[in-house]
């Protein structure tokens, strides 16, 4: 930590973001390599892994998701896991190396029926020493309650776009239904996890605005992903124009400013970034992946993409990956790798994000 930790600040205005976004490029980094480096070690990149534990067949209609059940994308869909089934991954993933184990349901809200086993699973993966994380969709304040109580320590729920965007992109539930979601799992006390997608045919004003939302909440959320469009054959917006990677990679960095303290989550669409825009979102602040070669429908970087990506530029270098006598606890890139050969349920749920 070299600098002097950056404001935390509540009460961006849009066009505060939006004079962000359009810095000159070199300004914008400048000063989110700044935010960055008060908070957090900029040689450092948190890995996080998911397992999918009901897929498909989602009652919501989300335009690029190819889990939503209004959309033919050939995905096969499954039930809930079983308990143990879960429980098994999750001891495959701590022997792998993995502190946080994130499971990700395709619901509109978990059915109460299911709430014993989503229950069943917190404590159990508590029980192994891991931290815990879900994505099910919307929550009210009691099943927030609920999770909390059984020792859940994330929760993701996306707010995908801005509020004047958001229609275009879902009908099936309101933007306040979000924000209220998130509401209730703060309320409960666990960390919230909330960020958004580029590339849903947005405008830049948009992208201020989704990330004016997550700044101006009473307490940031402590991780913010931000995603790169994947367009899935099958959804609306599999024809969608690309994203202009220097517009995603400043978004990254207006989102750092705006949230120092939060990680940054470069999420779905690292398959279709070239290692130079990675590495430029990792010097915009980004601080965390999804490591696995399998999304959910579309690829993601081979492990050993990343593994060689991270060596290059410097990241995480104090674990030691290629040192044949490394510690499974400090390395989560090659125990990740080495748990892929034989393990095809992790994926990115942010490909399919509630
Ligand atoms: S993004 Fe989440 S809520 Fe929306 S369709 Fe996909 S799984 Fe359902």
């Amino acid at each position: 930590m070299t600098s002097t930790p950056a404001p935390i600040r509540h009460n961006w205005t849009v066009a505060e973001a939006q004079t962000l976004l359009q810095l000159p490029f070199n300004d914008l980094i400048f000063q989110a390599q700044q935010a960055h480096r008060a908070h957090f070690d900029p040689n450092e990149v948190q890995v996080s892994t998911l397992l999918s534990i009901k897929t498909g067949a989602c009652p919501e209609d989300c335009k690029y998701c190819p889990q939503s059940g209004h959309y033919n994308t050939g995905l096969e869909k499954e039930k809930l896991l079983a308990v143990q089934q879960v429980l098994a991954e999750a001891q495959r993933a701590k022997a792998s190396g993995a502190t946080r184990f994130c499971m990700g349901a395709a619901w509109k809200n978990p059915p109460a029926k299911d709430m014993p086993y989503l229950i069943e699973m917190i404590k159990g993966v508590r029980a192994l020493g891991l931290e815990s994380c879900m994505t099910l969709g919307m929550l009210s304040a009691e099943q927030a309650y609920e999770l909390a109580e059984a020792g859940l320590d994330y929760y993701n729920h996306n707010l995908d776009t801005s509020p004047e965007f958001y229609g275009n992109i879902i009908t099936t539930r309101t933007y306040a239904d979000r924000l209220d979601t998130l509401a209730h799992v703060r309320a409960a006390g666990m960390n919230v996890c909330s960020g958004g997608i580029v590339g849903l045919g947005e405008s830049a004003r948009d992208r201020a605005a989704m990330l004016v939302q997550l700044a101006n909440m009473p307490a940031h959320p402590e991780s913010v992903p931000i995603n790169m469009l994947v367009k899935v054959a099958g959804t609306p917006l599999a024809e969608a124009d690309d994203v202009d990677g220097i517009d995603f990679v400043r978004t990254i960095a207006a989102a750092k400013i705006m949230m120092p303290a939060s990680n940054i989550r470069l999420s779905a669409g690292r398959e279709q970034m070239s290692d130079e825009l990675q590495a430029l979102a990792f010097l915009a602040g980004a601080n965390s992946i999804f490591l696995g070669d399998k999304l959910l429908t579309t690829a993601n970087p081979g492990v050993n993409r990343d593994r060689e990506l991270f060596a290059r530029l410097g990241i995480n270098r104090q674990h030691n990956w290629d040192d044949d006598t490394f510690s499974p606890q400090r390395c989560p890139v090659k125990a990740f790798y080495d748990r892929e050969q034989h393990n095809e349920q992790y994926y990115d749920a942010m490909a399919g994000s509630n």
